[in-house]
C-alpha cells in the first residue's frame, strides 16, 4: 500500500495560494534527498554506482541542484538539457547524453561537457565521427528485441526505434575499437514505470552476459553498464512501491557471479532513472472552479492537461486527494476535468472523491516526474509555477508561472503592424 499524503496541512496550503495563485507544482525536498539517499544505499556495494538524474523527468535546475548535492549526475537527451546540466555545474562525465535522431550540434555540446556519449545506432559512429570526432570512451544502447518481453509505457523492445541489436553491438564495439576508440559502457532500458522489481535484475543479468561475451570477443574491457530508467511508482494507492534493496542485492548476486566470477574488471552500475526520484514528491495543487451536472457528474479545476498530461495521454491514474476531506466518505463519482476544448482533458474518469465545494483546493499527487515537464501551450493555456518545500519548511518559488508576454514572445507584432493581409 502506498500512503498518499501532502507535506502540508490544508492551512498551510490555503495560506501558500495567497502568495502563489493555482495552479501550482510543489515539490517536497525532504522526500526527495529521503529516498535518493535510499537509492544510493541499495547500491552501495558497487563501488562506482551513480545514478544519472533523467533530467527529462523534471528539468527544473533547483531540483537539479538538490539531486546534484546528494551525488547525482545527469542524464540529458538534448542540447537545452545539456545547458541546464552545466548551470548546476554536472559537466564531464557526470552527464550521460542518451538521445536518439540526434543533431550534430547536440553530439558536439555534449563532446564539449565531456560528456559520456551514448549512440542510439550503429550509424551514428560514423556520424559522431564525420560531425564532431569520436570520444575516448563511448557507450552504445543494447535493443534485446525478442530476447526481452515488453512492458506497456515502452511497448515490446522489437517495436521500440531505440537502439544496436545483438549483432550491431557487436560489430559497432569492433568499428570502435579499430577507430581507437578505448574505454566502452554499455546501456540499455527496456521498461517504463515499471513495479516489478525482478525486471530490472534480469535487465542487470542480461549486460552483464553480453558485457562478459562481448570481452571475450572483441578482447576489450568494459568500464559500466548502465541499466537505464523506468522504476515505477505506486501511483495508486494499492501499489506496491519497488524493493529497491531487494533489487539491489539480486543485482549484487549476478555481479558477483558475471563479472568477479567470471574474473573480468569491476564493473560500475549505472542507471538513469527520472520518475521514481522526484515523482512521489511533487504534488499539482489546484482549486475547483466550477461544478456542472449533466449526464455525468463534472468537476472542474483550474488546472488542465498542459499542467499534467499523462491522465490524458496514457489513461494514467493520479490520485486525488480533497485537503481537509481526507476522512470525508468518497460519495461523490465524478469526472475532474481541465478547461482544454479536448475532451480527454480529465484527471480522473468516473473517480469517487469527497463532497467537494467550489473553491475547495484539491491535490493531485505524483505529478513531480513527467508532470510540469511534459506541459504544453495548447489552446494557449499558459504553464503554472514551480514551488520548493524546503526541509525547513520555507516556500519557495522555483519556476514562475508562465505570462502572456511570455507566451507571445516569439510572435512579431512588430512586423504585423506593417503585414497587409
Ligand atoms: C525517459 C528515460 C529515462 C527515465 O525514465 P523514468 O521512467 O523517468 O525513470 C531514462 N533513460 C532514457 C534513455 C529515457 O528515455
Amino acid at each position: 500500500m502506498a500512503e498518499k499524503k501532502i507535506p502540508l496541512s490544508k492551512e498551510q496550503l490555503g495560506a501558500l495560494t495567497e502568495r502563489f495563485p493555482t495552479p501550482f507544482h510543489i515539490y517536497d525536498e525532504r522526500g526527495i534527498r529521503e529516498n535518493a539517499r535510499r537509492l544510493k544505499a541499495a547500491f552501495s556495494w558497487n563501488a562506482g554506482f551513480k545514478e544519472y538524474f533523467a533530467v527529462k523527468a523534471a528539468p527544473n535546475p533547483f531540483l537539479m541542484k538538490i539531486l546534484t548535492a546528494e551525488g547525482f549526475g545527469s542524464d540529458c537527451s538534448s542540447f537545452p538539457e545539456l545547458l541546464l546540466s552545466e548551470s548546476v555545474g554536472v559537466v564531464g562525465e557526470d552527464i550521460i547524453f542518451t538521445s536518439n535522431d540526434t543533431p550534430a550540434y547536440e553530439y558536439k555540446k555534449a563532446k564539449e561537457l565531456g560528456a559520456i556519449i551514448n549512440l542510439d545506432d550503429i550509424s551514428h559512429i560514423q556520424y559522431l565521427e564525420d560531425e564532431v570526432g569520436l570520444p575516448d570512451l563511448v557507450c552504445c544502447r543494447y535493443n534485446p528485441g525478442p530476447l526481452k518481453g515488453g512492458n506497456a509505457i515502452i511497448g515490446h523492445p522489437e517495436e521500440a526505434k531505440y537502439g544496436f541489436t545483438r549483432e550491431q553491438l557487436f560489430e559497432g564495439y569492433r568499428i570502435l575499437c579499430d577507430k581507437g576508440v578505448k574505454r566502452f559502457g554499455l546501456h540499455t532500458m527496456v521498461a517504463s514505470n515499471e513495479l516489478d522489481g525482478s525486471y530490472f535484475v534480469e535487465t542487470a543479468h542480461l549486460l552483464f552476459e553480453l558485457v562478459a561475451e562481448l570481452s571475450a570477443e572483441l578482447d576489450i574491457e568494459f568500464e559500466f553498464v548502465n541499466i537505464g530508467g523506468g522504476i515505477g511508482i505506486p501511483y495508486k494507492p494499492e501499489d506496491e512501491a519497488v524493493d529497491l534493496e531487494a533489487v539491489g542485492e539480486g543485482i549484487r548476486k549476478l555481479y558477483e557471479e558475471w563479472i568477479i566470477g567470471k574474473g573480468l574488471k569491476p564493473l560500475d552500475l549505472r542507471m538513469e532513472c527520472g520518475r521514481m526520484v522526484t515523482g512521489p514528491y511533487g504534488y499539482l495543487v489546484s482549486r475547483v472552479l466550477h461544478k456542472k451536472n449533466t449526464y455525468k457528474q463534472f468537476v472542474g479545476l483550474d488546472a488542465c492537461m498542459v499542467d499534467l498530461m499523462r491522465p490524458a495521454m496514457y489513461g494514467a491514474y493520479h490520485h486525488i486527494t480533497v485537503p481537509g476531506k481526507e476522512a470525508a466518505p468518497l460519495d461523490l463519482v465524478c469526472d475532474v476535468t481541465g478547461s482544454l476544448c479536448e475532451n480527454n482533458d480529465k484527471f480522473a474518469i468516473d473517480r469517487a472523491i469527497p463532497q467537494v465545494d467550489i473553491g475547495d483546493l484539491v491535490v493531485i499527487h505524483d505529478a513531480g516526474a513527467h508532470g510540469h515537464s511534459m506541459g504544453f501551450n495548447y489552446n494557449a493555456k499558459l504553464r503554472s509555477a514551480e514551488l520548493l518545500l524546503r526541509e525547513d519548511g520555507e516556500v519557495v518559488e522555483i519556476r514562475r508561472a508562465e505570462t502572456v508576454e511570455d507566451h507571445f514572445a516569439t510572435l512579431d507584432f512588430e512586423g504585423l503592424r506593417g503585414f497587409q493581409a
